[in-house]
């Protein structure tokens, strides 16, 4: 047997909060876990959005989202879990004696006696602008996210959306930039009226409705783009203009994508997985976290996501012993950090 077909309790499939607290209660748990991300980092929707600061997680005074993540990793690694990235599950296969073998999109196989789906909305891919050739530039001033407002610094940016968080993005990269002009495709900007107000008052220029038409190359990079006006229902006008840029900027959304899971006969409710008593799935051994989850009054937030996290872990040990206890032992007097709070003890003594 080669070494990724060691059997583990649990594989969490998804590295964002919900799997990352899923590996780290399942060590609680003393189960043998394994973590699957597809993408080549941890931290799910959280790496779409690093430089945000984050209020509303119980506990945790305002935090960059980037300081978030690696403190989420650290605390996943605390019972050393295998951890997989740049692997998207895709296969399922069940075995005589009730385990599962899982596929990756690389023909790779794991082994596992119960599975926590943390997918997110799937694997978080930006929408790509849809011109011919745009792609060439991705390695020099198109960009679908803004993990740096310093690299924008003095930079004439374009930016193509309007949603909420494009209209983030803009007033984040007004005082950096050397202008930001927004395209949006609607007559109105979306989003929250007061973010929308803000950039209405703004230096930022508005072009609604208009539509990115053509990018103009000089070398490797963008250095100029046509912009298209369109009427209500998004047919194109004779009025277009030619702007002259340094970065391009598209936030056209990150639709997820289930892949091949799609397919495993789960019952869905809407895009996403009907979750049960502890969070499980309606296929056995199957359970569900995060914003993958649907079940009354599920909280789409970082908060809500370590929650269903750890019910998943507690149903997936309940059903590999269902004489244990129906949750972990509390961290404050659980004997599995005793070593680790004397060392912790006597760092902060020295
Ligand atoms: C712009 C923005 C701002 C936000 N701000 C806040 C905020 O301030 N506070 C807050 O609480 N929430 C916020 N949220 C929501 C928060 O990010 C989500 O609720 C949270 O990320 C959900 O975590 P998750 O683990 O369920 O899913 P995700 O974070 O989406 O992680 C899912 C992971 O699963 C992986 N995956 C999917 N399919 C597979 C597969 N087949 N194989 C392997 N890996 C797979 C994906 O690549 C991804 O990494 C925000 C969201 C966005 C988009």
């Amino acid at each position: 047997m080669t070494a990724e077909l060691e059997l583990y309790d649990v594989t969490i499939v998804g590295g964002g909060p919900a799997g990352l607290y899923a590996a780290f209660y399942s060590g609680m748990r003393d189960m043998k876990t394994k973590l699957i991300e597809a993408q080549d980092e941890l931290g799910g929707k959280l790496l779409i959005y690093p430089e945000k600061m984050i209020w509303d997680v119980g506990g945790v005074t305002p935090i960059r989202c980037d300081r978030l993540i690696a403190q989420l990793i650290e605390q996943a690694r605390t019972f050393e879990p295998t951890i997989v990235l740049g692997r998207q599950v895709t296969g399922l296969q069940r075995l005589d004696d009730g385990t599962m073998t899982l596929e990756t999109d690389n023909g790779e196989k794991h082994h596992t006696r119960t599975l926590i789906l943390a997918l997110g909305y799937g694997v978080p891919r930006p929408a790509k602008l849809e011109l011919e050739g745009a792609d060439r530039y991705e390695v020099t001033n198109l960009h679908y996210t803004v993990t740096s407002l310093e690299s924008f610094r003095g930079k004439r940016v374009l930016l193509s959306g309007g949603s909420d968080a494009a209209v983030d993005w803009a007033m984040e990269l007004e005082p950096y930039a050397a202008g930001v002009t927004m395209v949006h495709r609607r007559e109105r900007l979306g989003g929250h009226e007061k973010n929308v107000r803000s950039v209405m008052e703004s230096t930022i220029r508005v072009m609604s409705p208009y539509v990115i038409e053509q990018l103009h190359g000089e070398g490797d990079r963008i250095a100029a783009v046509t912009v298209r006006r369109v009427n209500a229902v998004g047919e194109p006008t004779e009025e277009t203009e030619r702007l002259e840029v340094d970065a391009v900027l598209i936030n056209h959304g990150h639709p997820g994508d289930f892949g091949p899971i799609a397919d495993w006969g789960l019952e869905r409710e809407y895009a996403n997985i009907r979750a049960y008593e502890r969070m499980a799935t309606s296929l056995p051994g199957i359970f569900v976290a995060g914003d993958t989850a649907s079940y009354p009054n599920k909280l789409k937030l970082i908060a809500g996501a370590f929650n269903d996290a750890a019910v998943a872990v507690n149903g997936a040990k309940l059903l590999l012993e269902p004489g244990a206890p129906s949750m972990a032992y509390v961290s404050s007097h659980n004997g599995l950090f005793n070593e680790r709070n004397k060392a912790l003890a006597a760092k902060q003594r020295s």
